[in-house]
């Protein structure tokens, strides 16, 4: 059996390739089925499942959705998603609403505190992709205003700085349920940025799994093996279908590769057998 990676982003959200050079990377790399991740968007699908017939490597529709949930946010990934269907495209056009209207907010709070910049350089510096808060602190870096992309954070743009503007996010058991009624399989992705104890994840799992989740992304690279090993037990006890992916976002993070979530750890072709199966049993439930 071949392997895959189920977390993958491009251009059509915070990535430097392409859909299509994704899928020739992967190509390369031998992997036998990659899914298409991006932030809260699907556009890059249709592109990269065209490329993947012409290069016969499996794409697997996806989306990783940003959502509050109650000490935060998390994110939320939708596999074999229907991108036509009117829901998904519905709810996604709202957070691409509220998206562009707060970069303008970003861009005014950093002219008030004296920093110049426009946003169309920003808009350049995404690339024609989702433009985002890397962005910005990419232009701070070039026009001298901070020395790094995390003093960027620091000191302007993260939470709690003085230009940070609030995101609009979905409620989780709304994310659960936009990729449900696309019918997808929702995934709780890479557990360990919640930042909760064993006890209080476990607790948050199972009110997830209540809510319709049906999978979590055991496999990342920067878990550690005592929370892969955590997150395997939850998915043991939860019923849950195990993921993994990269969090493959191109150039703009080397030390992400295609296809390796960590040290001898390779995601095998079964990982999307179960997702399938696990679709299949959505689908005879609804
Ligand atoms: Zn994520
Ligand atoms: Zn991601």
């Amino acid at each position: 059996m071949g392997e895959v990676d189920l977390h993958v982003h491009t251009t059509s959200s915070d990535g430097t390739l392409t859909p299509s050079q994704v899928v020739r990377l992967a190509k390369e790399r031998r992997l036998e089925a990659i899914a298409i991740t991006d932030h809260d968007t699907v556009d890059g699908v249709k592109e990269a499942l065209e490329e993947g017939e012409r290069e016969s490597l499996e794409v697997i529709s996806g989306v990783e959705i940003s959502a509050n949930c109650k000490t935060g946010s998390l994110h939320l990934l939708g596999y074999f998603v229907e991108t036509e269907r009117g829901i998904l495209k519905e709810k996604l056009e709202r957070l691409k609403q509220a998206r562009s209207e707060r970069n303008p907010k970003i861009v005014n709070r950093l002219n008030d505190l004296g920093v110049t910049i426009t946003l169309q350089e920003v808009v350049r510096a995404s690339g024609g992709g989702q433009v985002g808060r890397p962005h910005f602190a990419q232009i701070l870096v070039e026009k001298g205003y901070v020395c790094s992309l995390d003093e960027a954070f620091d000191r302007y743009l993260g939470q709690g700085a003085p230009a940070y503007v609030d995101k609009y996010r979905f409620e989780v058991k709304e994310a659960i349920d936009v990729v449900l009624k696309a019918g997808g399989v929702p995934v709780l992705a890479h557990p360990f940025t919640l930042d909760r104890s064993p006890e209080d994840l476990e607790t948050l799992v199972g009110e997830l799994t209540r809510d319709g989740l049906r999978g979590i992304e055991v496999f990342y690279p920067d878990h550690t093996s005592e929370q892969t090993a955590q997150y395997h037990r939850l998915a043991e006890k939860f019923g849950l279908v195990k993921t993994g992916g990269s969090d493959f976002h191109g150039a703009l993070m080397e030390k992400t590769q295609l296809g390796i979530v960590g040290k001898n750890i390779r995601l095998s072709y079964r990982i999307v057998e179960d997702l399938i199966r696990t679709k299949h049993e959505l689908i005879s439930q609804a």
